[in-house]
């Protein structure tokens, strides 16, 4: 079975939309394994997003990741990293298809980053860094 690193992001936080989250994840049929509030430090965030530093749109990221609380999980399935992207949708919000957390829930507001209420981890290897990031016990 495998695990992947979800967060709510401040936005989603912000507009109260964590239990929407939890509650499609759990509907889905993955298992909570980890979750708990929590404020990033730009030191996390760099090796978060390690991959894209340097990216046009990296220090507004950084900046909206730190604008608030994050609701951080470790979730657990048969093949839930992939199941959970597709439960989350397109990049961009606007362009999300409908049924999806960021084709029902989010939209373009007009900054420099997508505000897209989720990330969660795109493969087992990311899923294991990002979890050892955010979650050292459960490395
Ligand atoms: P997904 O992989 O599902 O598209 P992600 O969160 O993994 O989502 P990444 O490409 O890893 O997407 O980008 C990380 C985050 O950076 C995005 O979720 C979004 O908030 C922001 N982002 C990515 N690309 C852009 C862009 N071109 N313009 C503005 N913000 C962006």
């Amino acid at each position: 079975t495998e695990r992947s690193l979800v967060l709510v992001k401040p936005d989603g936080v912000r507009r109260g939309l964590t239990g929407e989250v939890v509650r499609r994840i759990e509907a889905k049929g993955y298992t909570l394994v980890a979750l708990e509030l929590r404020t990033a430090t730009p030191e996390l965030l760099a090796e978060h997003y390690e991959e894209h530093q340097g990216k046009p749109f990296y220090e507004p990221l950084v900046e909206f990741m730190l604008s608030g609380p994050v609701a951080a999980m470790v979730i657990e399935g048969e093949r839930c990293i992939e199941g959970f992207r597709s439960l989350a949708g397109a990049t961009d919000p606007t362009v999300a298809a409908p049924g999806t957390i960021r084709g029902d829930l989010g939209r373009d507001w007009g900054l420099k980053v997508q505000q897209n209420i989720v990330h969660g981890s795109d493969a087992p290897e990311s899923a294991a860094r990002e979890i050892g990031i955010w979650f050292s016990e459960l490395a």
